[in-house]
């Protein structure tokens, strides 16, 4: 999973809910040192949180 604010190689923190029809996932990017959220429907990533540029 890409990092939706600088593009580096994010990863998983491991931290997962649900989020209405979304499963949700949260990621952190090192370069930026923030984390992010990933929204899957039916396994397919849908948007993130940030949005990508
Ligand atoms: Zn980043």
């Amino acid at each position: 999973m890409n990092c939706p604010r600088c593009g580096a190689e994010a990863r998983a923190t491991g931290k997962e809910w649900k989020f209405g029809l979304f499963d949700a996932k949260q990621y952190s990017c090192d370069k930026c040192k923030k984390p992010f959220s990933a929204f899957y429907r039916e396994g397919k990533l849908s948007h993130t949180v940030p949005k990508a540029k």
